[in-house]
């Protein structure tokens, strides 16, 4: 097979705010017993159970969360990736292609009592044209003794063999260091600021943004007064909902009711935008009287594009009746398909009807936003789910998903690690049957796509 550009990045057409791959991806790669599967269960330190001995729960595209001197990583046993190879030579060094291709750094395993065979050999004749680390465990030293055994692998010529016996866990520290030092760092998942939650309120002119600031701020000024030593930017109010303090950002021009006569709508748009940047979660306030306009959905875009969790407040419900109720429904089923994960409250900012109900909404979609699938549930699912429906056939080719990560928080971000393009809607069925099955109310999930071409 021919392979060529390592990490062609697909989008899911979001650009602005995109997370990182946070996580790096480390592949074993090796012959049958020679160890793979205990080394990874003592890179895991047993945290995960690794071989899943449920029958009919395949052992392939098994992918899980490592953590070694604070770095956090992703490690993958390519056991099982190209079955269809012929021989097992075939088939294992394919799969050494494949992870060269597709991880950050490979680990080859040797069985050191063994020695290097043909396999072997093929194996490290595919790596050696890596442009990532390679490493070398030379594994099953259990004692001194086949230290001797260990250095005839550098006869494979992948560089130094690192001695380990994975089943005794000598040197696998030794070996845990080399690995934490060959992975790219990985950007962390920064600590989250202290204090409350920021909320953005945004929404058209006369949707009653004001409104409704005013209404739940009635205590405002105890507020600020009860939490000492706390500098509260002028711009931004503290505010007490449902006995949680939340920060609900850019606000001065609200408070004021500054309106400028000409340029209002470019200014309102340029302050929507920088409220949404500041906030972890928006509020996007949308007048429940009144039929759904390109201006709402213009917010809500925003929101999306800036990953920042959902609330939707469809306020005036006390101008609804049954008939524009009706209507309404009918309004969200095609206005809102983009985003029928947020959250929704009906409320009234003049009555105060419902109002309450905001922070509950808030809190599920921040803990969504904050919310992170651990690596091995996340192949456990995924994996079955390719196998009931797999990706369509596109130029006669089955692509294939090999493993997935969640990369990232604040929002959500799955990296899909494939062998072809995934269609759009293929992605939006797997973002789909995702949240079926690990919730994620009220906060965007992003799903990329790493190609190995
Ligand atoms: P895999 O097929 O490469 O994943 O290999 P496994 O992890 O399933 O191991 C194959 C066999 O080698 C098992 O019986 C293990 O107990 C054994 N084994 C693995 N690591 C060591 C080791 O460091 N020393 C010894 N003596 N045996 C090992
Ligand atoms: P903003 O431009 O989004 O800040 O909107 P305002 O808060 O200034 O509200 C615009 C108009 O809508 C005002 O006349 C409000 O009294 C009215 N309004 C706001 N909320 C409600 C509500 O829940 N029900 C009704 N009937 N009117 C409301």
């Amino acid at each position: 097979a021919e392979f060529t550009m390592l990490d062609t990045r697909v989008d899911d057409g979001e650009a602005a705010g995109e997370a990182e791959l946070a996580q790096p991806v480390l592949a074993v790669v090796g012959r049958p017993n020679v160890g793979k599967s205990t080394l990874v269960n003592r890179i895991l330190g047993r945290r995960e159970a690794v071989v899943q001995d449920t029958p009919g729960v395949t052992r392939d595209r098994i992918a899980y969360d490592a953590l070694w001197a604070g770095r956090r990583f992703t490690v993958v046993d390519t056991g099982g990736w190209e079955p269809d190879a012929t021989g097992l030579q075939g088939s294992v060094a394919a799969q050494a292609e494949i992870a060269m291709n597709t991880a950050d750094a490979v680990l080859v395993v040797v069985d050191a009592t063994v020695g290097a065979t043909t396999t072997d050999e093929a194996v490290a004749r595919v790596l050696r044209r890596s442009k990532r680390p390679v490493l070398l465990a030379a594994n099953k030293v259990d004692d001194e003794r086949l230290i001797a055994d260990a250095a005839s692998l550098w006869s494979l010529g992948i560089g130094e063999p690192y001695p380990v016996s994975a089943l005794h866990g000598r040197s696998s520290g030794d070996l845990l260091d080399v690995i934490v030092a060959a992975l790219p760092e990985a950007p962390r998942d920064g600590e989250r600021a202290a204090g409350p939650r920021r909320v953005a309120l945004v929404g058209k002119p006369n949707v009653g943004k004001s409104s409704l600031l005013n209404k739940i701020s009635g205590e405002q000024r105890a507020v600020v007064d009860s939490v000492a030593g706390t500098t509260v930017d002028p711009v931004d109010s503290l505010v007490e909902l449902d006995d949680q303090t939340w920060r609900f950002v850019d606000t001065a021009g609200l408070r004021k009711r500054v309106q400028t006569a000409s340029g209002t709508e470019y200014y309102a748009s340029l302050r929507t935008k920088t409220a949404i940047d500041a906030s972890e979660v928006s509020v996007v306030l949308l007048d429940a009287s009144e039929p759904l306009s390109e201006q709402d959905l213009r917010v809500l875009t925003m929101v999306v594009d800036a990953g920042r969790a959902c609330v939707l407040a469809f306020n005036k419900w006390d101008l609804v009746d049954e008939e524009r109720r009706y209507q309404l429904e009918r309004e969200l089923d095609r206005g809102l398909v983009r985003v029928p994960w947020a959250e929704r409250v009906n409320i009234s900012a003049l009555t105060g009807r419902s109002v309450r109900k905001l922070a509950p909404a808030l809190r599920t979609a921040l803990t969504s936003w904050d919310q992170r699938v651990p690596t091995g549930q996340l192949n456990g699912w995924l994996s079955e789910l390719i196998a009931a429906t797999p990706p369509p056939v596109r130029g006669g080719k089955q692509p294939k998903v090999l493993f997935a990560t969640q990369a990232g928080i604040r929002p959500p971000t799955l990296v899909l690690f494939t062998t072809g393009f995934l269609e759009a809607g293929y992605r939006r069925f797997i973002e789909r049957k995702f949240r079926e099955r690990f919730g994620f109310a009220g906060s965007p999930v992003r799903i990329n796509v790493r190609v190995r071409e």
